[in-house]
């Protein structure tokens, strides 16, 4: 029974179990599924239409976006364009790809895919698109072990210069600038780069401004045996991380602060060096550049180096050496190497330093410059006397010589070829700062422009409100006093005009045209006070106006005189038409009248009248008034409840 009972139990526990590991599963796999779908990456990869495609190649082209960042999206585009045959684009997504091969490390592939478009026929009819590709091929070719491909593309470069725009003239100068660099012919560097900022000033081209900045900047750097004054590299190294920091290139970005991070290094300010250095740090990790890192980080271990923190300069190059290694980047491997031994020789290990330099020295061919190989060479020799390895150190010092002067030669050329450039360069920087300064003028001028429409926006604004408040106050006012005005002429408890009010329309009305001028007085309105209270009167009164409104024709018009006595201006001359309009009035006041609860029914409310018509008297208000009082006494004596016409 026990046992049974635990096998239903085990059974129910494993088939829950199964259950619950099925639908993790489920739920595993739903939000893999979601995830993968609902990633802005991929939406974006899978509507990728023409016009997305288009943008996406403007916007990495114009460095708005970054290369290795985007390097799905850019893929997908020259794929894409590839399979949907948009030629145009296709080939332009496809220079935009070398570019990103390039900055992968990915050489092999990239030399297979310029021989591939480079040998397109449609791609001459693009020039701007062609050039980039030779730009690209320039930079691929330069690497080979066999120099002349490079160098006889740098020359039909050179001669192109002249029949292109000033943007594919930028395209040619930048590859100039590069391989220049490369081949160690730093003079010409120069030159190219000056050539090409001048004309990315002109253009406003931030990446390509940046691009030359770093390049000049990294010619005065190492043109130290010809020209011993770094503030030049320092400056154009500063304007190269201002102008790269205008753009979204994150590898460039980061190349400009290691440049201006090394050279403050080199002018002893190592402080400065690691805030520069850092913040390249940072932005190779953003791209995800393995080399870059390795630049970074050697330098930054060369700080701590030369602040004496030798432990931690050994942790970092230790990491450096792994890291240079495994990516394949020989120079840093090797800077990285002579660093550790350097760090040896400090801590007075002397025999591991002489290790790790011989390792050096056996892949000397592999340093890409002869400078680099010189400055070796020169700490070679000093670490094999210290060591009394006399043979070693002579050895050293003699191929130090040679490199020293292949740097010279490659650096200088011959002596007056170098004067007369040095001379242009010099007229060229003079022509950048003219420009620069012009700009920076009418950045001046465009601030103190904007200032100034602001300023008058702001003033037309407030005038526009002040012009909106006054009418505001002005109409108000207006109302105001229209408002206080009839009330003047109003009288409070009827709400018909007072005496002053019916006066006033008399007297104009008078002015114009004859009329007939009435006055009306309530028979016995004592009496009803008296009887029935004074509320009660003053409910017959407003029953008095509201008559008089309901009968009168719209040319009438009539007002409390006073008390309970009435004046009617009325636009008639005829005594029957008289004599109706107050017969009408007599009756609808008896009717109204009776709604009046506290008013017995039999109690007739009636008024005498006193009527005076202007033609056959004066046409004055005062005299008319006179004779219709005159009229009314009359009216009065005669027994009340009547009318009495002069
Ligand atoms: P007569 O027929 O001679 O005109 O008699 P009468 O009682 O109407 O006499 P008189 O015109 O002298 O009386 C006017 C009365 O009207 C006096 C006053 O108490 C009353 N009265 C004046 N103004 C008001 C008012 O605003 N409300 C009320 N309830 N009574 C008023
Ligand atoms: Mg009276
Ligand atoms: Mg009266």
């Amino acid at each position: 029974m026990l046992n049974t009972n635990n096998n239903t139990h085990i059974q129910k526990f494993k088939r829950s179990v199964l259950i619950k590991a099925a639908l993790i599963c489920f739920f595993i796999f739903i939000s893999m599924y979601s995830f993968a779908d609902s990633s802005d990456e991929n939406t974006l990869l899978s509507s990728l239409d023409f016009s997305k495609a288009e943008n996406l190649i403007n916007d990495v082209r114009a460095n708005k976006l970054d290369y290795l960042i985007n390097e799905k999206k850019l893929t997908k585009a020259f794929e894409l364009s590839k399979e949907q045959r948009w030629e145009r684009l296709h080939l332009e997504a496809a220079a935009l790809y070398a570019e990103l091969l390039f900055r992968q490390e990915r050489y092999k592939r990239l030399k297979h895919h310029l021989a591939f478009y480079l040998s397109n026929k449609q791609l001459t009819e693009q020039k701007d698109v062609h050039l980039l590709f030779l730009e690209s091929q320039l930079k691929s070719l330069a690497r080979n072990e066999d120099p002349t491909p490079a160098k006889n593309l740098a020359k039909e470069l050179e001669k192109l210069i002249p029949q292109h725009s000033d943007n594919e003239k930028i395209i040619i100068f930048r590859a100039l600038a590069y391989y220049y660099t490369d081949t160690d012919v730093l003079r010409k560097t120069l030159n190219a780069a000056l050539e090409g900022l001048e004309l990315a000033l002109k253009n406003n081209d931030f990446a390509a401004q940046g691009y030359f900045y770093r390049k000049i900047a990294d010619a005065y750097h190492l043109l130290t045996d010809v020209d011993k004054d770094k503030s030049k590299a320092v400056y154009y190294a500063k304007k190269a991380v201002k102008a790269y920091e205008k753009t979204s290139d994150g590898l460039f970005t980061a190349k400009a602060y290691w440049s201006l991070g090394n050279v403050l290094l080199e002018i002893n300010d190592p402080n400065n060096a690691l805030i520069q250095l850092n913040k390249a740090l940072s932005y190779f990790k953003k791209v995800n550049m393995k080399k870059g890192l390795a630049f970074a980080q050697y330098s930054i271990a060369d700080i701590q180096y030369l602040q004496g923190n030798y432990n931690t300069a050994l942790t970092l190059v230790n990491q450096n050496i792994e890291l240079a290694r495994s990516a394949g980047i020989h120079d840093m491997h090797l800077a990285s190497l002579i660093l550790l031994a350097d760090i040896y020789i400090k801590q007075n290990l002397l025999d591991k330093a002489n290790q790790v330099n011989d390792e050096v020295y056996n892949n000397l061919d592999k340093f890409t410059r002869s400078i680099y190989k010189a400055r070796f060479l020169a700490k070679r020799y000093e670490l094999k006397r210290k060591l009394n390895y006399i043979d070693d150190a002579f050895e050293a010092i003699e191929d130090k010589l040679v490199y020293t002067k292949k740097h010279y030669e490659a650096t200088s050329e011959s002596n007056i070829k170098a004067l007369q450039i040095k001379f242009e360069v010099k007229e060229r920087e003079d022509k950048i700062s003219q420009l620069e300064f012009e700009k920076d003028i009418n950045k001046l001028q465009a601030i103190e422009e904007h200032q100034q429409k602001i300023i008058w926006r702001l003033s037309a604004s407030i005038a526009f409100i002040l012009v909106l408040v006054s009418l505001f106050l002005f109409y108000r006012q207006i109302r105001q006093r229209k408002k206080y005005h009839t009330i003047a002429l109003t009288d409070y408890l009827t709400n018909s005009l007072n005496r002053r009010g019916v006066m006033q329309i008399a007297d104009n009305l008078l002015a114009n045209k004859p009329a007939s001028i009435a006055i009306v007085d309530l028979d016995y309105f004592k009496n009803i006070n008296d009887k029935f209270g004074h509320d009660t009167g003053d409910l017959v009164l407003i029953k008095f106006a509201q008559a008089a409104k309901d009968t009168l024709s719209e040319n009438d018009t009539f007002g409390r005189y006073g008390g309970e006595e009435w004046l009617f201006v009325l636009n008639t001359l005829d005594k029957h038409k008289i004599n109706d309009t107050f017969e009408n009035l007599a009756l609808t006041l008896s009717e109204y009248c009776r709604e009046i609860e506290a008013l017995p029914s039999k109690i007739n409310i009636t008024f005498s009248v006193g009527v005076a018509i202007s033609n056959t008297h004066s046409k004055s208000l005062d005299v008319l008034i006179k004779h219709a009082d005159q009229q009314l006494y009359k009216a009065k004596e005669n027994g009340r409840n009547q009318i009495a016409i002069a």
